[in-house]
């Protein structure tokens, strides 16, 4: 790449996360280009280039264009991302992307888990419902995101109607946990092989969907377990850019639920929150620059779902930092989020019962 000129990164996606990383690009000098469709939200501040992401051809095309590629969801086919000049390398995207490669890939690491069992077809979920026990959740091997290809099993002979439910696809079934909170641990590994940690944060989620994040979730003992599996998994996979990995924590022990090979809602915060936003470390780690410090304030990230408050209302309350996305509303789409300095409990409160968050 040039030293003279700016450099070009290439985002496939252009929702809200290439939204937020063009934003970051031009604070860091570099041009943030989406890869996506007319009216994906990104356009509003980035240049859009219309391209296909099931297309290996179309990618390829637009990979040619730009200096280096990253990407915003985990759900582009691996073959499609082999052969690009990606950062995170394709083969992790390959792993985040199969509930079952990456549930194998934790326990290789020696990261405990749920109950699992893969289920191929209805005739395999006797047999995995005797290894998970119930109540348990069926899940898509691949493409669920915020709780879509989810379905639960509450008795044996709901199995044929969750089966039915999430389209019987190659699934796995999962025992449900009884965990006392919900974390994520983003950390970003840059191309010379620096890591930085954000602080673990506690995450909400409702129907599937992340409501709200505190940050710091503060626990010593869990934050040094949490960055010990996250360096091996991000050295294991010769990882560049930003990864996250949600976890359950039941006493003083975490089980991994899944990762994300990319920037996360839960790491929305570090925009105000942190002294360098999770979106600038991925791009400096991605362009093998030095890491940015993620020293940070207590925070809380407010999730606007289906539709954003009207801008009259959030302004009456100066200190919290509104993102309007840009995304036209509808029930269950993340359209905003609503971040403030953890000290300001009246406002919380009272955005917290505002977006149905109770
Ligand atoms: P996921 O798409 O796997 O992140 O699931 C979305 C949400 O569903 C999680 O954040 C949890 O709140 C809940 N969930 C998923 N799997 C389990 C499980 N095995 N036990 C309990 N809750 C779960």
């Amino acid at each position: 790449m040039s030293q003279s000129r700016r450099p070009r990164i290439g985002v496939l996606g252009a929702g809200q996360l290439a939204l937020m990383l063009a934003e970051a690009g031009q604070q860091l000098g570099a041009d943030v280009i989406c890869a996506g469709s007319p009216g994906d939200c990104a356009a509003k501040i980035a240049p859009l280039v219309e391209v296909d992401l099931n297309s290996a051809a179309e990618v390829a095309a637009f990979a040619q264009q730009i200096d280096l590629v990253t990407l915003e969801s985990e759900n582009i086919d691996a073959a499609v991302l082999r052969g690009l000049n990606l950062y995170p390398n394709a083969n992790a995207v390959a792993i985040a992307q199969d509930r079952l490669l990456e549930k194998r890939f934790f326990q290789q690491c020696g990261i405990g888990v749920a109950p699992y069992a893969p289920v191929d077809s209805v005739g395999d979920l006797e047999s995995a419902m005797a290894a998970t026990g119930l109540p348990a959740i069926l899940k898509t091997r691949r493409m669920g995101y915020d709780g879509k290809g989810q379905a639960r099993i509450l008795r044996r002979e709901d199995a044929a109607a969750a089966w039915n439910e999430v389209g019987g696809v190659p699934c796995i079934l999962e025992g449900m946990v009884q965990f006392d909170a919900e974390v994520s641990l983003l950390a970003a590994r840059s191309r010379s092989g620096e890591i930085v940690f954000y602080p673990l944060i506690q995450n909400v989620h409702r129907d599937g969907i992340l409501r709200r994040s505190d940050a710091p979730f503060a626990n010593l003992a869990l934050q040094a377990q949490a960055e010990r599996y996250l360096r091996d998994v991000l050295e294991r996979l010769e990882y560049v850019g930003v990864l996250a990995v949600e976890f359950f924590v039941l006493g003083d022990t975490l089980l991994a639920n899944e990762m994300a090979p990319r920037v996360h809602n839960s790491g929305h915060w570090t925009i105000e929150g942190a002294e360098t936003s999770q979106f600038a470390n991925h791009l400096l780690a991605i362009l093998g620059r030095e890491l940015g410090s993620t020293a940070s304030r207590p925070t809380v990230l407010l999730n606007c779902i289906g539709t954003m408050p009207p801008v009259a209302e959030t302004a009456r309350f100066p200190t919290l930092a509104r993102h309007d996305y840009g995304k036209l509303p509808r029930p269950g789409r993340k359209v905003g989020h609503l971040t403030f300095a953890a000290s300001e409990t009246a406002a919380i409160e009272h955005w917290q019962q505002q977006l149905n968050l109770d």
